[in-house]
């Protein structure tokens, strides 16, 4: 089985070709990085129409690289949301096309499906097992029972990891996107035990997340050292953000094993996925806790955390295997929870 994926629900546009034995054929990913820099952030308008204007070469260059041409596929998949509308529609509206005009099967992927079942493409791992899903737009502990069966154990109150990186690289002046710049700074701190910054959440009880007081805490401490900060200040403070982090998911998760185990007795892997799954100390921590309670820790290469097709290819086949197609009449979401039963969290996509 060979499929193509298409991803725009965000700032990367990205097409991938993978096949049912795990093998990925091609993975080509456009950063719009570029164009969004200038405003700080992403602005869904320019993405849109960034999508629709390299979406058509990336997907040729897919095909080619996969050597394959469209008779060739036995579906198309496509991130159906949750995302930016504009973008998801470009997507969907390709992959439709494409299926329409080939007679193919097309399967509309919830993009955090897409980042939730990665590790299943890189790694043996089985069901059930617990992921802790940590990206640009949510923060999020779900016991993964099989294909579309989530359970949400936790979520963040207030502001997604990926957020709080992003903002916290802006208030040192590290610029967009934040998290590789603060992994980078904090590399670089000649004194990272400098700064001590609050906990949130640290030992109560539950699996929720909250980040904007951490936030507060880098905002109070940057003001304090007058705005804009010497090297070695703002390298030590992006060191003590990182490690707060990386600490504060660690206990997050030690909270949520049990709870795991308690419902899954015979056990299952650990597994982080999303952009922030990228960080290495943040890997490296939670690597120690899966070992610490004796699970299979598993984390996807770096490429393959933040946004790209292969993750939706994959999904679309783990779907697609199972018997599931979506109608050419399929309506792109801009929020769709993994876990529609979970109680919604005021202001936030689930
Ligand atoms: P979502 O998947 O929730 O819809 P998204 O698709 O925008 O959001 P991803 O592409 O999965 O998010 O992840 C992007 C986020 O990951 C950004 O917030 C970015 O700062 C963060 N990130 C990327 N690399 C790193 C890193 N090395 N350390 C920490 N954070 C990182
Ligand atoms: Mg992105
Ligand atoms: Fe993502």
């Amino acid at each position: 089985m060979i499929v193509l994926g298409i991803e725009t629900s965000c700032d990367e546009t990205a097409a991938a070709v993978v096949t049912d034995a795990r093998e990925i054929r091609a993975d080509v990913v456009l950063s719009q990085l570029d164009d969004h820099t200038p405003y700080g952030g992403v602005v869904p308008e320019i993405a849109a129409r960034a999508h629709l204007e390299h979406l058509d070469g990336l997907i040729r260059r897919a095909m080619a690289e996969a050597g394959i041409g469209f008779g060739d596929l036995d579906a198309v998949a496509a991130t159906g949301g949750p995302g930016l509308i504009g973008g998801v529609i470009v997507g969907v509206m390709t992959a439709k096309a494409i299926a329409a005009a080939r007679g193919l099967p097309f399967v509309a992927v919830n993009h955090l499906e897409g980042h939730a079942l990665t590790a299943r493409l890189t790694d043996d791992v089985a069901f059930p097992y617990l992921l802790l899903l940590v990206s640009g737009g949510h923060c999020q502990l779900l016991a993964v029972e099989g294909v579309g069966r989530y359970r949400r154990l936790g979520t963040t109150i207030d502001d997604a990891v990926g957020e709080a990186f992003d903002k916290t690289a802006k208030l040192l002046g590290l610029g967009y996107p934040g998290g590789p710049l603060v992994e980078k700074a904090a590399a670089r701190a000649t004194n990272p035990a400098r700064f001590e910054l609050p906990r949130p959440m640290l030992g109560r009880p539950g699996c929720d997340f909250s980040f904007s007081g951490l936030k507060t805490a880098v905002r109070r401490h940057v003001e304090e050292l007058g705005g804009v900060l010497p090297d070695a200040d703002r390298d030590d403070l992006a060191a003590a953000f990182q490690a707060t982090v990386a600490e504060v998911l660690a206990d997050r998760c030690a909270r949520a094993i049990r709870r795991f185990k308690e419902d899954h007795p015979q056990g299952g892997a650990l597994v982080v996925a999303g952009g922030v799954a990228a960080n290495k100390a943040i890997r490296s921590r939670l690597s120690m806790l899966a070992e610490k309670q004796g699970m299979q820790f598993v984390a996807p290469p770096l490429r393959l955390c933040t946004d790209n097709a292969a993750m939706i290819a994959w999904a679309g086949i783990e779907r697609f295997r199972l018997g599931e197609s979506d109608p050419l009449n399929f309506a792109p979401r801009p929020r769709w929870p993994l876990d529609p039963n979970a109680a919604p969290v005021i202001g936030r996509a689930g």
